[in-house]
């Protein structure tokens, strides 16, 4: 009897000897468990950032991928449009202008201007621009021109083609006739949707003066270093203007009848009016320019008859202009810089 109650008492003791063992296991394992899992927490964190990296950085390779595909076809309509206002602009250049300046050394600082046309490579331009530039003997202000023409418009992410208009034989000079030629000539080749009429000896100073047309004819010429970058007169409207091919169309471009300098301005700014357009210009601060020094051409003297001509635009306007402005066309050459188109008006009536 008293050796059974002796082993009763030892399992007894065995049993709770085995209880407290597993109560200070599960103890330790809780505690352990808590410790490892402070530790953990930050691990994983980690853990699951390195993971967001890796993914993120997957999707942007594969993005540029993408990107680069649809880079690779080139084809423009696949390609974003260009932003309202570039990223290139500087704002005002010192302009100089180097006498031994070379036609070469113009092509080498425009590699991407091929046949007188560039656009942007990096995206599709929002305006199509012809610039066309009335030309007889001034080779070294075009060079000029061209130098700085150039990447002033590339800065502007335009797809641009210049267009020199030069007249041939001995006639007196006729600006505005020129100035239709380049029109009509530029509208065979590409369907240009603006065209900026531009002075050979013209030269701008400050890119944010944008070359685009607008809801209304623009002005661009507001300021030139040699009228102390005031406007010349109110409703001055030479040198450099924009007019949309609708716009330009509406008036029946300029007239074909002003010989010699002077006059056929004023008379484009008149039929603007009679269409009730009014003419838009830019700020001040940008709408500057350079004007190459040169004395009166030899075939370019003063217009006498341009009052009398000024005077009776509103009845002359429709059948004098785009629709009857014919010409002798000599040449089209397709030069590095600039198309250059040659026209005669020697065999032309003079109407006036
Ligand atoms: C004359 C216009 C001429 C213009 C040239 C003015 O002073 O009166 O006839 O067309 O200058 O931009």
């Amino acid at each position: 009897m008293a050796l059974s109650l002796y082993i009763f008492h030892l399992f007894y003791k065995f049993k709770v000897l085995v209880l407290v063992t597993l109560c200070l296991m599960v103890l330790w394992a809780t505690v352990n468990y808590y410790v490892d899992s402070r530790q953990e927490t930050p691990k994983a964190k980690i853990m699951v950032e390195d993971f967001r990296k890796v993914t993120s950085l997957k999707d942007s390779q594969k993005e540029k991928k993408m990107e680069s595909v649809t880079e690779v076809p080139t084809v423009k309509s696949l390609q974003d449009e260009c932003p309202a206002l570039s990223p290139y602009l500087i704002g005002a250049s010192k302009l100089t202008f180097k006498a031994s300046l070379t036609l070469e050394e113009v092509q080498k600082e425009n590699p991407q201007v091929a046949k007188g046309r560039y656009h942007p490579p990096e995206c599709a331009a929002q305006h199509h621009v012809a610039i066309i530039i009335p030309h007889r003997n001034r080779e070294k202000h075009l060079l000029y021109l061209l130098e700085h023409l150039h990447p002033f418009l590339q800065r502007q992410q335009l797809d641009y083609g210049i267009y020199v208009i030069h007249q041939a034989g001995s006639t007196k000079f006729n600006r505005a006739k020129l100035l239709n030629v380049g029109y009509l000539e530029a509208l065979k080749e590409a369907n240009w949707d603006c065209f900026i009429f531009h002075d050979v000896d013209l030269v701008p100073e400050n890119d944010f003066n944008i070359y685009t047309c607008g809801p209304g004819p623009k002005h661009f010429v507001v300021g030139r270093n040699n009228t102390g970058y005031r406007l010349r007169y109110t409703g001055y409207f030479g040198g450099v203007t924009a007019l949309t091919r609708e716009q330009f169309a509406k008036v029946n471009g300029f007239s074909n009848n002003y010989w010699g300098w002077g006059g056929e301005d004023d008379d484009l700014r008149i039929r603007v009016h009679l269409q009730k357009m009014g003419v838009m210009r830019p700020p001040a601060e940008v709408a500057r320019y350079t004007m190459i020094f040169h004395k009166r051409d030899h075939g370019n003297e003063e217009n006498e008859e341009r009052m009398k001509l000024l005077s009776q635009v509103s009845k002359t306007w429709k059948t004098d202009g785009l629709n009857s402005c014919s010409y002798k066309l000599l040449s089209v050459e397709h030069n590095p810089l600039y198309i250059n188109i040659t026209v005669d008006f020697s065999m032309q009536p003079k109407v006036s």
